[in-house]
């Protein structure tokens, strides 16, 4: 890990950071890391703002599976992906520098549209109607068929996705030591014509959800990956596994998941 010594800063607003901004490059220069222009000659991509700015990182990079991702807070407080804080940059630099750094690695989902090409998500994939009228869709786990949604949606969450969105749906906080998917639905309808299974699941990492929009005329939903928005008209089908991909991350002393979510909800 000891070659690791390209770093990326990857940022929103320059003008109120560039203090601390500066003082980051200088410190990391210190230490003999470079700070390079592009993103494709990195080999550290640190993220400078709030847990929202992290998954603009790893998604703007291309959830780059030769680097390390480092989450830097420029709140009052640190996240989930923020394991430091700007005003601790030294610490973060000490952090990076150490030979025997451990990583910590989070599980990603890979979505399938219509059959042409994969998407990435480190939160969650999340679908729902873009209209009032409710959307049905037909869904099946490793093809075989499971129920018949109809409602506003549905939201599949990684790890550590589960305690963002899926939080707020009522899903569980799942350990990102595990590697799977949780699906959650969003207001489903539930009568004598249709029937979901009412509650959050969790699917193993080698399976597949699939939803097939059934073709009531409302094929525009609204899907969102993390905190980016996907446009695409007349959806058919969607193919939701984990990736194999993983996001990695520094691994600090005293910052287990569960300690971070200590810190946040309690
Ligand atoms: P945002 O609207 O600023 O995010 C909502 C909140 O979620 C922020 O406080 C954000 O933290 C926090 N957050 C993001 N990832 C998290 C995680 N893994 N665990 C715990 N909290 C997390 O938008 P954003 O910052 O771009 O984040 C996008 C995420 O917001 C989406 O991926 C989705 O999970 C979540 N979201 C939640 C709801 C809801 O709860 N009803 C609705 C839409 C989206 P920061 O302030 O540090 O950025
Ligand atoms: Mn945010």
């Amino acid at each position: 890990m000891s070659e690791r010594k390209n770093i990326y800063l990857y940022y929103n607003n320059r003008e109120e950071l560039e203090h601390k901004l500066t003082h980051l490059i200088n410190t990391a220069k210190k230490y003999d890391f470079t700070v390079v222009d592009h993103v494709m000659d990195a080999n550290i991509i640190i993220s400078v703002g709030s847990d929202g700015t992290f998954l603009q990182a790893v998604r703007k990079s291309g959830f780059r599976q030769d680097c390390l991702y480092v989450g830097v807070s420029t709140k009052d407080r640190l996240g989930m992906y923020c394991d430091f804080h700007i005003d601790d940059v030294t610490e973060m630099i000490e952090a990076m520098k150490l030979d025997k750094i451990e990583v910590r690695k989070y599980p990603v989902i890979q979505v399938n549209i219509n059959q042409q090409g994969s998407f990435y998500c480190l939160n969650e994939f999340s679908i729902r109607s873009g209209i009032i009228k409710t959307f049905v869709m037909d869904v099946y786990i490793d093809d075989i068929s499971f129920e018949t949604f109809r409602g506003d949606g549905m939201l599949i969450a990684t790890p550590t996705g589960s305690t963002a969105y899926n939080k707020s749906v009522n899903g569980a906080i799942v350990d990102p030591l595990l590697p799977c998917l949780q699906v959650s639905e969003l207001a489903s309808l539930n009568n004598n014509q249709y029937r979901t299974l009412g509650s959050s699941f969790i699917l193993s990492g080698h399976r597949k959800l699939s939803l097939k929009v059934v073709q009531t005329g409302n094929d525009y939903p609204t899907m969102g990956m993390d905190n980016e928005a996907l446009s695409i008209r007349h959806v058919e089908k969607i193919d939701i596994q984990l990736s194999d991909r993983i996001i990695k991350t520094v691994k600090l002393k005293d910052n287990s998941f569960w300690e971070k979510v200590k810190r946040i909800f309690l």
